[in-house]
């Protein structure tokens, strides 16, 4: 790791000049991005199917002169927009997010990450191409799925980030963060055979598949207690017989365990959680198949400059962050997957103080009034930070002084 770091660094600033477009840019386009995310949050659409969402985006970004790439990187509703310059400079890249969660709609706010990533993308456009603005590409990158799917990982392994200097996205929440770490996360699904019999008459027959999964999660418990505390195992049984009378034959867990640091969770945790697994079969003779469940996510790669300026530009739409925050929070995210091959930076913005994501109150607030103040103050934060990159490419640099490079996975 560099031994860069936000406070031996000088970020420069956006100028009053360059701060005024935008600002001009967002009163002229903020009832396009407040409609945008109606819309989206209107008609909810869940990881791959969402048609109307990645349409309704990439045409408007068509109509502002950006190239639309879709389908993109083998994903139907995934999709690249870039918008060159034709001048020498950075390459960076918006990320947005538009998918639903089953049941509750968009109570993890991803009308707000489109619409504000989209106004963002509009903006920095505008700087790209106004009189005396900087050079450079901007590439807005439509990233289906974040909820469980992965639509990111595809994207990675097309290669397309290739050559991006920077990656940059905010997410809504019940506070603002100029940046989130967040865990490592892998699934895996145990499945058990045994041997189906009479369960009054002949249990002695049987191989209760039912006794492996709880020896399994009583296994899986007490490896709770040899683990860091950044470690998070969770499991559910999702068969587990279907008569009282039979012995089970079948049971099925589905677990996830998250860690921060992404070799531990595949070298050590992963090995390790099958192996209750493993064991629990031998003790009951009943046979495993182990597989994974859902594509790795990997944790965020935190990068100090793109903090700072995130930082800065709450600062100028008068918005106060946290303090910076060291606890890691215990979710995961397909972003953190970005940050391992770029630099890459996930902010939080407040709907209000404490919302928890995933609710239905969360649902309902991302779509009034609240929300509406995230995707305008969200637009304006993002494109300040792209064009305070653009602007001023050594900030880029010391963006990338302070990358190591991670690692990557299918
Ligand atoms: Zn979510
Ligand atoms: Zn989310």
């Amino acid at each position: 790791m560099s031994q860069v770091t936000a406070s031996t660094t000088s970020i420069p600033s956006l100028s009053p000049e360059d701060e005024d477009l935008l600002r001009k840019c967002l009163a002229d386009l903020g009832d396009l991005l407040l409609e945008t995310s109606h819309q989206i949050h209107a008609r909810p659409e869940i990881r791959f199917e969402e048609v109307f969402a990645s349409t309704l985006l990439t045409d408007t970004l068509g109509a502002h002169g950006f190239v639309v790439e879709k389908p993109f990187a083998g994903l139907a509703t995934a999709f690249c927009a870039t918008y060159d310059s034709g001048r020498p400079g950075p390459r960076l890249a918006i990320f947005l997010e538009y998918d639903a969660l089953p049941d509750i709609g968009h109570g993890c706010g991803h009308n707000i990450i489109a619409s504000a990533g989209l106004g963002a993308a509009l903006l920095t456009r505008a700087m790209l191409s106004s009189d005396g603005g900087p050079g450079g590409t901007l590439v807005v990158i439509g990233s289906p799925a974040e909820e469980g799917g992965g639509g990111k990982l595809p994207i990675i392994d097309s290669g397309s980030l290739d050559g991006v200097d920077a990656a940059i996205m905010l997410h809504p929440s019940g506070e603002n963060l100029s940046a989130m770490r967040t865990l490592s996360r892998a699934a895996l699904q145990f499945t058990f055979t045994g041997r189906a019999a009479h369960a009054g008459v002949s249990p002695h027959l049987g191989i209760n598949a039912l006794d492996a999964a709880v020896l399994t999660l009583n296994a899986v418990g007490l490896l709770r207690q040899q683990v860091t505390d950044d470690v998070r195992i969770h499991t559910i049984i999702t068969e587990g017989g279907n008569a009282t009378n039979i012995i089970p034959e079948r049971a099925v867990i589905q677990a996830q365990v998250r860690a921060e640091d992404p070799q531990t969770l595949l070298d050590d945790l992963k090995p390790r959680l099958e192996n209750c697994a493993r064991g629990a079969a031998l003790a009951t003779g009943a046979d495993v198949e182990i597989r994974n469940d859902g594509p790795v996510y990997l944790s965020i790669q935190p990068n100090p400059v793109l903090e700072q300026i995130v930082e800065e530009s709450y600062g100028r739409i008068g918005r106060k962050t946290e303090p910076h925050r060291n606890e890691v929070y215990p979710g995961s995210t397909d972003m953190g997957n970005v940050s391992q091959v770029v630099p890459a930076i996930h902010p939080n913005i407040e709907i209000v103080p404490g919302l928890g994501m995933h609710s239905r109150e969360a649902t309902e607030l991302v779509g009034g009034k609240h929300g509406d103040a995230a995707v305008l103050d969200g637009a304006l934060m993002l494109a300040m930070t792209a064009s305070t990159l653009f602007r001023h490419p050594q900030a880029v640099e010391q963006v990338q002084a302070t990358f190591t490079e991670g690692i990557r996975v299918g």
